[in-house]
């Protein structure tokens, strides 16, 4: 048992701790953000997505290394600030996401670009903006990145993202380097594309990439993938085409029921001693990590709309819903949803006849059984309570949608005692604005 006046930091995410029996993030306490910005409502720490990222730092100290965040995991302007103000670069999967790197003060030339399906009209955009690199995802994507750049009259820089075919033991959907996934160059085509890319006028081949998946919880894998990549670099450049920088992608898991994958800094300790064994210490490295550096900053605050105990499944039915936390409908993925507060000081009528902790499933008001958020769950509950979905950073607020025509979350930053509303829910307004009613 924790005593209610010591922090009980959650596990996997220390910057969210109980204080009194009330969840606070850093210094601010949860549920007054919730009844001042209602639910459901994203709350992120600053200072945990700066801890997250300093792991990395330190993991490789004394290198010549540059992070970029993969922002799908979580694109919302104020994040970007905080990583662009801490020096990050980005990858990015699309134009927009550019534009929001742009609007969030990011160094255009930290930018890498990955993604199977870049347009033509992205290319453009990504050129005249002056990225740092594509991330070529195909032969056919490389004869079309020339056209462009010699159309433009600008060089591409580019890197090739190889498959390396090996298994990253995480969900299917969410594993990226095996032969039968869409991404990458396959590992036995990938010096032919080099020496076709280098070979094209249009483009300056500077890197080579892999990305194995999400969600990697040990170390094993990324060391195969890194065989894999420093065999092919050492056969081409054999071949005579130098390879400036090698990029190892991102994927690494986090904490959201007890995983415990390797911290990045152990991490990289090990992957630094596998590059230095083969001679590769000194080349310039980049990385592209997008959950473990936001997934464990975030959680959704969300209010007990209504209980629906049941002959088979007790229900408990709450604001927050698929279209929110995209991740158990479409991933069957754990998250943990813990009470704001363990007991309530201004009635204590209530704590008497508090109710017992049930099993529940716990649900949104979405019309599809497909909309739930955390099934057999136990917990005390009444209508009204204020619940903390947790491990909510990462790819919840980056995959919202308006279905059902509901507005997205708002979404708060706290730093320190600082609380910033960095985005304002969505209203009906906000989301037909782009419509036409027939003439
Ligand atoms: C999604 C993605 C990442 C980030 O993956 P995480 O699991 O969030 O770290 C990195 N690189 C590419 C190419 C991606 O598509």
């Amino acid at each position: 048992m924790t005593s209610p006046t010591t922090p009980a930091s959650l596990p996997g995410q220390p910057h969210f701790a109980y204080r009194d029996g009330e969840l606070f993030a850093e210094n601010v306490r949860l549920a007054d953000l919730a009844r001042a910005h209602g639910t459901p409502l994203f709350v992120y720490s600053k200072a945990a997505m700066l801890a997250a990222l300093a792991a990395y730092q330190r993991g490789f100290a004394g290198r010549n290394a540059q992070i970029c965040y993969a922002m799908k995991a979580n694109s919302s302007l104020g994040v970007l600030q905080v990583f662009a103000q801490a020096g990050c670069g980005f990858d990015i999967v699309s134009g927009g996401e550019l534009e929001r790197v742009l609007a969030a003060g990011g160094d255009a030339a930290r930018v890498i670009f990955s993604g199977v399906g870049k347009t033509r009209a992205e290319m453009r955009q990504a050129l005249d903006a002056g990225i740092g690199c594509f991330n070529v995802e195909s032969e056919a994507e490389l004869e079309v990145l020339n056209e462009v750049a010699l159309a433009t009259g600008k060089p591409a820089r580019v890197s090739i993202r190889v498959n390396p075919n090996v298994d990253p033991k995480t969900h299917p959907y969410i594993s990226t380097g095996l032969k039968g996934n869409k991404f990458g160059v396959a590992h036995e085509r990938a010096l032919g594309a080099y020496q076709r890319a280098a070979a094209l006028p249009g483009l300056q081949v500077v890197g080579i990439d892999c990305h194995i998946g999400s969600q990697i919880t040990e170390a094993t894998p990324y060391l195969d993938a890194m065989d894999r990549v420093l065999d092919l670099v050492e056969a081409i450049e054999a071949a005579g085409i130098p390879i400036q920088h090698l990029d190892f992608g991102g994927g690494l898991g986090i904490d959201y029921n007890g995983e415990t994958p390797p911290p990045a800094d152990a991490l990289w300790a090990q992957l630094l001693a596998r590059l230095d064994a083969r001679g590769f210490g000194q080349r310039r490295l980049m990385i592209e990590p997008g959950r473990s550096l936001v997934g464990n900053a975030g959680v959704c605050l969300s209010e007990v709309l209504y209980l629906k105990p049941g002959e088979e499944k007790n229900f408990c039915i709450i604001d927050a819903a698929m279209n929110d936390l995209p991740r158990p409908a479409m991933y069957q993925a754990f998250q943990q949803i813990v009470p704001l507060s363990l007991r309530d000081p201004d009635t204590p009528q209530r704590d008497a006849g508090a109710p017992a902790p049930t099993t529940w499933d716990v649900v949104g008001p979405v019309c599809e059984s497909g909309d739930w958020i955390g099934r057999d769950r136990a917990l005390a509950l009444q209508p009204g309570d204020l619940l903390a979905v947790l491990s909510a950073g990462a790819y919840c607020m980056s995959m919202a949608s308006n279905y059902n025509t509901r507005g997205r979350a708002a979404e708060v930053l706290v730093d320190g005692d600082q609380a910033s509303l960095i985005r304002r829910r969505e209203s009906a307004a906000d989301q037909m604005r782009g419509e036409n009613l027939l003439r």
